[in-house]
């Protein structure tokens, strides 16, 4: 029998025996672990937790959703990053209300079509919420795969992925398909942990698990290099006036689309350039008050920023808004301008 083939029991015994208690978990509904899943891509689920409550308190339901002013969604998503998955959530919920009266589609297909949607997050849903035995693969799944069958393939093969779905397909539990999913989960998120050596001791695979036998479970998985990212240089001006801060909103298409932003050019300014650039945005320079380099990374680019903090007097630009710790969930500001300074 393969590893897969020998999962499920064993696997199924210690979730029960004891796994993580978290929000989306107490209740579930589809509703709430859709948006849960959404938060969780890409992001830690220590951050997810309080942003999933807030959200869940003032948008308690699809319809309360797709009602929501998209600046109110915006504010709430702040911090969070990713933005166009508030903005999917967005849409999705429209359609629901729109093209399925308000209930939730009940099957992989149709959950599969909704915007913002892949295979894994249609497979959480489908499975954890109706019950459907449909496996949920993502990096973690595959992590925990790769290395149970001792396999060096490159895990971001879409051919792996295809693969890897089939089989678990096969093995997937039909009674229990939501808790199969989730245990596959909590074993990545808490026994056979990415970026450090997995606690195989404490794992109960670890009878079956090839990648334990052979060895080389800490080695694994194979991860073909990621393509370079795209590397942009800007120069962000921080200009207060008065205990605020011009912010200007960003173009509605697009990174980081229709979010606010510190005033900014493309390239490297010196003093002087900035100084130059500050008075064909016709405002005076008070005070100088710092000049700082700052990085932001995102998923395929790199911003490399040179900031300048200045005091300035004058209205400047027409487009612009100030923001200060009062009005700041009017601007919602993505991470990458908002660790710049502090409101
Ligand atoms: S035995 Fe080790 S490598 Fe194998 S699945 Fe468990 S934690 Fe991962």
């Amino acid at each position: 029998m393969t590893p897969l083939q020998q999962i499920s029991a064993p696997l199924l015994a210690w979730y029960d025996a004891g796994h993580r208690s978290l929000p989306w978990r107490e209740i579930v509904s589809p509703y709430r672990t859709w948006v849960s899943e959404i938060m969780l891509q890409q992001t830690r689920v220590a951050a997810v937790i309080p942003y999933f409550q807030r959200f869940m308190a003032a948008f308690p339901s699809v319809e309360a959703l797709a009602a929501a002013e998209e600046g109110q969604l915006m504010a709430l998503w702040q911090g969070l990053g990713y933005y166009s998955r508030a903005r999917n959530l967005h849409k999705a919920a429209r359609d629901i209300v729109g093209n399925y009266a308000g209930v939730f589609p009940d099957n992989f297909a149709d959950i599969r079509k909704l915007p913002g949607i892949g295979d894994y997050t249609a497979g959480a849903i489908a499975s954890i919420a109706f019950g459907e035995a449909v496996p949920a693969v993502d990096g973690n799944v595959l992590r925990v795969v790769a290395r149970l069958t001792d396999c060096e393939e490159n895990i971001l093969s879409p051919a792996l992925r295809r693969r890897v779905t089939a089989e678990l397909q096969a093995v997937i539990p039909r009674d229990r398909s939501g808790d199969f999913n989730q245990a596959m989960m909590e074993l990545g998120a808490m026994v056979c942990l990415p970026n450090t050596p997995p606690r195989c001791e404490e794992c109960p695979c670890r009878a079956f698990c090839q990648g334990y036998e052979s060895g080389r479970a800490a080695s694994l998985p194979v991860r073909e290099k990621n393509a370079a990212k795209r590397r942009e240089t800007y120069t962000v001006f921080v200009l207060r006036r008065a205990g605020s801060e011009a912010v200007v909103q960003r173009s509605s298409q697009g990174l980081l689309a229709s979010l606010w932003e510190y005033p900014n050019v493309l390239g490297t300014l010196s003093e002087t350039e900035a100084a130059r650039q500050l008075s064909g945005w016709q405002v005076v320079p008070h005070k100088w008050l710092k000049k700082e380099k700052k990085r932001h990374i995102f998923t395929h680019i790199v911003w490399d920023m040179t900031v300048y903090t200045i005091e300035i007097t004058g209205d400047g630009c027409k487009e612009w808004c100030w923001r200060n710790h009062d009005n700041a969930a009017d601007y919602p500001m993505p991470t990458a301008f908002s660790k710049l300074s502090k409101h």
